[in-house]
């Protein structure tokens, strides 16, 4: 099979640039064809599709002119629609695999896709397909304000960032986007990650026969078990206020028995090292960005892994992770996360945001050595059996050739009119 990625990014910058990167290898591994499209950036990988990236866009610059420019590149960028078509005639790919697009890349890829006819499947790695706002969490909360396709509610509330430009673009994307159709009507299939996604895009109205729920895989041969007791808790992961840092710092206050450590940058780095110098807490380092084996090395030493997440997850690789090496993960009963942590078995779930949970969950497992170590052992096998790039690779390429077969998915939307 011959299939085309999509992602912005060409570097890791998170889960969904984790999951493009390893199903590309993947499924160079299985021995299909495969080509790359995004954006250039200095810490991009090298491949021989980069004449084809298009040119580098930061939404971070506040320069009036650069504004400007960005907008037009965010509703239809002409030459990422121009420089997809000539991949696409050089490649003549059977199936195009979107990742995230939106922005840098923008949803005049879509038309240049659905044009040539090619069956167009998309991953979905946040709530951006529905809400202004891409983690449906705002000022401490899950907000969900513009639900039933009210995206001016996410201006008012200033949903993005807190400021009313950026939720101005967001909304005004969000309703060209609705009266277009083109993501929701011209892509075949949405691919999320859990089974808490699906149900939110249902909630939202997507129809059933358009999502497809896949779960992100792990190589657990790659993480060397070895069944040794780690002596502090880890946190892994990017320093964001949604992740529940702030919260698991004030549990930190409770515990100077044990010791957290944070690894991981992000927005929040500072705010909340100020939080562990105001509070003098001695048990709680902060290790900065971890990576590779050393990020390995990490996890290896701790005795059990913290996912104190506040906005729906939508996923969690890093509870996959953690069980790679045979660690229980105490995680928030927040979107996905029930789904991944086996509560009692792989660890424990508490009650999002609830502190005096959380707090009986760790102090329970500190004092059991033989429950730990029994719990990393059920988590290291759910990883190996469940989450196998085997198992993954059987069920992508169910997928990929429904559609290879002919049998496209129809959907209830239909596409805009005219824009080809
Ligand atoms: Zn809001």
């Amino acid at each position: 099979m011959n299939i085309l990625y999509v992602n912005k990014f060409f570097h890791l910058v998170g889960g969904v640039e984790r999951y493009f990167l390893e199903l590309d290898r993947l499924m160079r591994k299985k021995g299909h064809q495969t080509s790359l499209f995004y954006m250039q950036h200095p810490l991009n990988n090298r491949s021989k599709w980069q004449k084809y990236s298009v040119s580098q866009i930061s939404f971070h610059d506040p320069g009036l002119t650069k504004r400007w420019r960005q907008l037009a590149r965010l509703f239809y960028s002409i030459e990422a629609r121009s420089k997809i078509s000539a991949l696409i005639e050089e490649t003549s790919p059977d199936i195009v695999h979107l990742h995230t697009i939106y922005h840098h890349l923008s949803p005049s890829i879509i038309l240049a896709v659905k044009k040539r006819n090619l069956p167009l499947i998309q991953n979905l790695g946040d709530y951006h397909l529905v809400s202004a706002n891409y983690n449906l969490f705002h000022n401490g909360a899950i907000c969900e304000i513009s639900q039933g396709g009210k995206f001016y509610k996410a201006f008012f509330h200033r949903c993005v960032k807190n400021s009313y430009y950026y939720s101005l673009v967001e909304s005004a994307e969000k309703y060209l986007q609705a009266l277009l159709g083109w993501e929701k009507g011209l892509v075949d299939l949405f691919i999320v990650p859990s089974l808490f996604m699906k149900n939110k895009l249902l909630e939202y109205g997507l129809p059933e026969n358009k999502i497809t729920c896949l779960p992100h895989f792990i190589d657990t041969g790659k993480y060397k078990y070895s069944g040794r007791q780690g002596s502090y808790l880890l946190y892994f992961g990017r320093l964001s206020e949604e992740k529940g840092l702030k919260f698991l710092l004030e549990v930190m206050k409770e515990l100077p028995q044990i010791k957290l450590k944070i690894a991981g940058t992000g927005p929040e780095e500072d705010n909340l090292k100020d939080f562990v110098r105001g509070h003098k807490l001695k048990n709680v380092t902060f290790l900065g960005f971890l990576e590779g084996q050393n990020l390995i090395k990490t996890i290896a030493g701790s005795l059990a892994v913290i996912v104190p997440s506040l906005w729906p997850e939508v996923f969690g690789m890093s509870v996959l992770e953690a069980y790679s090496l045979g660690k229980p993960v105490i995680a928030a009963d927040s979107g996905a996360l029930p789904e991944l942590v086996k509560d009692n078995r792989t660890g424990f779930l508490f009650k999002t945001a609830d502190k005096e949970d959380i707090l009986e969950k760790i102090k329970f497992l500190l004092n059991q050595p033989a429950l730990i170590k029994k719990m990393g052992k059920e988590a290291l096998k759910i990883a190996g059996e469940d989450y196998s790039p085997e198992l993954h690779y059987r069920k992508i390429m169910k997928i990929y050739g429904n559609f290879a077969a002919g049998k496209k998915l129809k959907g209830n939307f239909s596409p805009g009119k005219g824009f080809f």
